[in-house]
């Protein structure tokens, strides 16, 4: 059986071999007689399984020695109340507003902080991304805030800012939900890292903090414990129980990520170059095309989210349709945008996006 395309911007597309793996293992895990959710999270078998994907993680993503990774629940939304309440102080932030997701961080904020919005780009309709150097950077702030790639308007920070070149001391923070381990990151550049699991690496319920030691230990009192960096490091994120599947199926696709190779490249690397390949072949197509469109600037164009419009939006349903009876799910637009989008994580083979370019011609002959 070959199994469709799946395009949903998230929870999305798993590796097949991941889930073939896990359906094998879900019964009796390496012969311990019990699923992987039925297991102590305390016992050694659990431990082993949460020690492997840690250690496959920061070797995946080159996460230096002085970070910590903790693995939480509770998603990207309710790290926009986490961040703050660990890292304010009760003071400022700073954030840069590049669409939906980073707008709904600097509102969650607002409720334990003082709030400086340094740039945005919603006068174009979140469609660029606005240069590091014309940046209105408070001076004041804790931390600053971005989103490195957003998922709805599908754009991306191609290169994070240096903001110690831009005369700012601020601890960068960053939401890479929705392109974690799709390329390498620049920790240089970074305080800290968050991301919730189901675009990329898993299913929802997990979410990826990668924090600096010296961030750990500033929560305002009324921090939830569970929600206190410091606690969560001090207890290797098992102060509660962690998300126990999650983490087991996030394990897995690490190791399916670190055997991925291309162009002699391996891991992330060649998911890099992978994704690259996969993001100008569809990018390429619509560009050239007279019915399709995307409106995101071209140095911002996201390689894991494409946003893009049919110009006779009549055609909807038809597209949405026929796109469907060829194996290729979850195209619709988010509904604050509309239109389509399809979202090409690490999961999705190029073959994939070569299908669905197929029918994007196919789909436009027909209505020629
Ligand atoms: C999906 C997403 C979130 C929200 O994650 P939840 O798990 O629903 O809280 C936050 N930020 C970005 C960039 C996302 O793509």
């Amino acid at each position: 059986m070959t199994r469709p395309y799946n395009f949903s911007a998230g929870p999305a597309a798993i590796p097949e071999e991941v889930l073939q793996q896990a359906a094998r293992e879900m019964l009796d895990w390496h012969g311990s007689g019990m699923s992987v959710m039925e297991m102590s999270h305390r016992g050694k078998e659990f431990i082993s399984i949460y020690e492997q994907a840690e250690a496959d993680l920061r070797e995946l993503l080159a996460v230096p020695s002085n970070f910590r990774i903790l693995f939480m629940q509770g998603g990207g939304l309710a790290e926009n109340a986490i961040v703050p309440l660990n890292l304010s102080r009760g003071e400022a932030a700073d954030f840069v507003v590049t669409g939906s997701w980073s707008q709904k961080s600097q509102k969650e904020a607002r409720k334990y902080c003082e709030v400086h919005i340094a740039a945005s780009n919603e006068a174009d309709g979140h469609t660029s991304l606005p240069t590091p150097a014309t940046w209105q950077l408070s001076g004041q702030a804790r931390y600053v805030h971005l989103c490195s790639n957003e998922t709805i308007h599908g754009v991306e920070f191609q290169e994070l800012p240096d903001l110690k070149a831009l005369g700012c001391d601020a601890p960068l923070v960053i939401d890479f939900s929705s392109h974690v381990a799709s390329r390498p990151v620049d920790w240089s550049r970074i305080g800290m890292a968050f991301g919730g699991a189901q675009k990329n690496i898993g299913p929802a319920g997990l979410t990826l903090v990668v924090v600096r030691d010296d961030l750990l230990g500033h929560a305002l009192p009324i921090c939830p414990s569970a929600f206190d960096y410091k606690v969560v490091a001090d207890n290797q994120s098992m102060y509660n129980t962690p998300p126990t599947y999650g983490i087991y199926i996030a394990g897995l696709t690490f190791q399916w990520l670190k055997r991925q190779t291309e162009n002699g490249l391996s891991g992330v690397a060649a998911m890099e170059a992978r994704n690259l390949a996969k993001a100008r072949l569809l990018y390429d197509f619509i560009d050239q095309s007279q019915l399709y469109t995307n409106p995101v600037a071209v140095a911002g164009r996201s390689r894991m989210n494409v946003p893009f419009r049919l110009r006779d939006e009549s055609l909807n349903e038809a597209f949405l349709a026929g796109a469907k009876a060829r194996g290729l799910l979850q195209l619709k637009g988010h509904k604050s945008v509309g239109g389509m989008r399809a979202s090409i994580y690490n999961a999705m083979p190029l073959a994939g996006v070569q299908a669905l370019v197929d029918y994007l011609r196919d789909f436009e002959k027909t209505r020629a």
